[in-house]
C-alpha cells in the first residue's frame, strides 16, 4: 500500500471507503519526487452524493466545499482532504471553466495544466500517466498537457503555474512550445485578479531559487505585464547571489522599483506584507566598516532581525557584510537602563519634564555608545534636572 511511503496519516481510511479514487496531482507528482507531500488530492469516478455516502458510511466527516464543482472535503483529525469527481472542460472563458462530471480518467487528467500534474496513483501505487509526465519529472522538463497556447488562452493563471513549477521542478532550458505559447498570449494576464497575481508571484519569489523563472518572466515579456511600474532583475539577483533568506517580501521588495504604497495598491497586499515592505524600504544604516559603538547605537533603536533584513537588501559587492551579519546577531541589544521612576525618585515630580530629562539622558547615552551603566546615566540625568530648573 502506497499510504505508509507518502506518510500522511488519514489517507488509508478514505481509500477504505472509496477503494476506486486515486490520488491526483501534487500527491501523485511528490511522491514519486519522493519529497514530502502537504496535501493530498483525490479524484474518483463516482458522483460527489455517492462519494459523501459512502464517506459518511464509514463515519468520514464531509463537508460539500465545491460540490458546484464536484468537489468535497473529508476531514479525517486536524486534516482536511479535497475529492473530486472526474470532470471535463465544456467551456472556458480564460480563467474559469464550466465542467461537467465523468468516469473517464483521461479526460480528468487531460484538463490539468502540465504533464507532472496530471499523474494518478491507485492505492496499490499503480501510476496513470497518461501524458508522459514521469519522464518530464524525471528530466525537469515542464510541459504543457496538449497544445500549450491552447491550454494557456483556456486559463491564463496557467502562465504564472508554469512559473511557480518552473522554479521547483524546471531544469535547464525551458519547454520551447511552453515558452513561445506564454510570449504570444501574455497580454491575457490582465484577465487576472490581483489578488491572483500576489498569490502566484508570493509563490515564485518563495522558491529556493527564482532566478531563472524571473529571467524568463522577463525574456516572455510577462514581467512588465505584472510590475508595470519598473522592476530591477538585477537587484533581486544579487539579493540571491548573496544567500539572502528565501523572504518572497523581502525579494519584491528588491525586484520593483515601485514605491510601497503604489506596489502594496497594486498587488492587494495585506496590511502586514505592506507594514514589511515599508520596513525594507527604510535606509539602511550599517555597513561592513560600522565600529562597535555604531552597531550599538543602531542595535539600541532596532531589532537586530531588522538590522539584519535591512543589511541584505543593502548589501554590495564589497566583502564584509556577512561578517557584519554576525556582529549585529551576537551584540547584546544594549537596554537604556533609566525609566522614569527613577527620575521621579529624585525629587522631580512626575510630569512632562520627567520625559524630557529621560530624553535628554537617553540621548547622551546614545553618543556616548550606549554603554553607561545606571549610575552614571543617573547622575547625568541630576545634571539636565538642575540645568532645567
Ligand atoms: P502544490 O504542491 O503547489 O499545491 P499542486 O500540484 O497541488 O502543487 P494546486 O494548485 O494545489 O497544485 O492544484 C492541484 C492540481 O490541480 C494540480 O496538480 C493540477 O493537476 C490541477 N490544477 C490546479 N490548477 C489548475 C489550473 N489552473 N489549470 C489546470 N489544472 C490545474
Ligand atoms: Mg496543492
Amino acid at each position: 500500500m502506497i499510504e505508509e511511503r507518502i506518510g500522511v496519516p488519514g489517507i488509508g481510511r478514505i481509500w477504505a471507503a472509496l477503494p476506486e479514487a486515486r490520488i491526483a496531482g501534487g500527491a501523485v507528482r511528490d511522491t514519486l519526487r519522493g519529497l514530502p507531500v502537504a496535501d493530498v488530492d483525490f479524484a474518483t469516478p463516482l458522483s460527489p452524493e455517492t462519494t459523501m455516502r459512502r464517506l459518511a458510511d464509514a463515519k468520514i466527516k464531509t463537508v460539500p466545499t465545491g460540490l458546484a464543482h464536484g468537489t468535497i472535503s473529508a476531514i479525517i483529525g486536524r486534516r482536511a482532504f479535497e475529492i473530486t469527481t472526474l470532470r471535463r472542460d465544456i467551456e472556458t472563458d480564460g480563467r474559469h471553466a464550466v465542467v461537467a462530471f465523468t468516469d473517464n480518467w483521461r479526460e480528468d487528467a487531460a484538463r490539468r495544466d502540465f504533464t507532472i500534474n496530471a499523474m494518478s496513483m491507485t492505492r496499490d501505487g499503480t501510476v496513470f500517466d497518461y501524458f508522459g509526465g514521469q519522464e518530464d519529472l524525471r528530466v525537469g522538463r515542464l510541459r504543457f498537457v496538449g497544445d500549450a497556447a491552447t491550454r494557456i488562452a483556456e486559463d491564463y493563471l496557467r502562465i504564472l503555474r508554469f512559473f511557480r513549477f518552473f522554479t521547483r521542478y524546471g531544469k535547464g532550458n525551458p519547454d520551447a512550445e511552453a515558452i513561445a505559447a506564454i510570449t504570444k498570449c501574455r497580454d491575457g494576464i490582465r484577465k487576472l485578479s490581483a489578488e491572483r497575481i500576489w498569490s502566484e508571484l508570493k509563490l515564485i519569489l518563495s522558491a529556493a531559487d527564482p532566478g531563472a523563472a524571473i529571467a524568463l518572466m522577463q525574456s516572455t515579456g510577462v514581467l512588465p505585464l505584472i510590475l508595470p511600474e519598473g522592476t530591477d532583475v538585477q537587484a533581486l539577483n544579487r539579493l540571491l547571489a548573496y544567500g539572502a533568506p528565501a523572504d518572497p517580501l523581502m525579494r519584491i521588495s528588491a525586484l520593483s522599483t515601485e514605491n510601497p504604497k503604489n506596489l502594496g495598491a497594486r498587488l492587494k497586499l495585506s496590511v502586514n506584507e505592506l507594514v514589511k515592505l515599508f520596513v525594507y524600504r527604510l535606509p539602511n544604516r550599517l555597513t561592513p566598516a560600522a565600529t562597535d559603538v555604531q552597531l550599538r547605537r543602531a542595535l539600541a533603536e532596532d531589532a537586530a532581525e531588522f538590522l539584519i533584513t535591512k543589511t541584505w537588501l543593502a548589501q554590495t559587492g564589497e566583502p564584509g557584510w556577512p561578517e557584519l551579519r554576525d556582529r549585529i546577531a551576537n551584540t547584546p541589544r544594549p537596554i537604556f537602563p533609566l525609566q522614569g521612576r527613577d527620575i521621579v525618585k529624585t525629587g522631580i515630580p512626575a510630569g512632562p519634564l520627567v520625559g524630557d530629562i529621560l530624553n535628554l539622558t537617553r540621548r547622551w547615552w546614545k553618543f556616548q555608545g550606549c554603554s553607561a551603566d545606571f549610575d552614571m546615566c543617573l547622575e547625568k540625568a541630576k545634571l539636565f534636572a538642575e540645568r532645567k530648573a
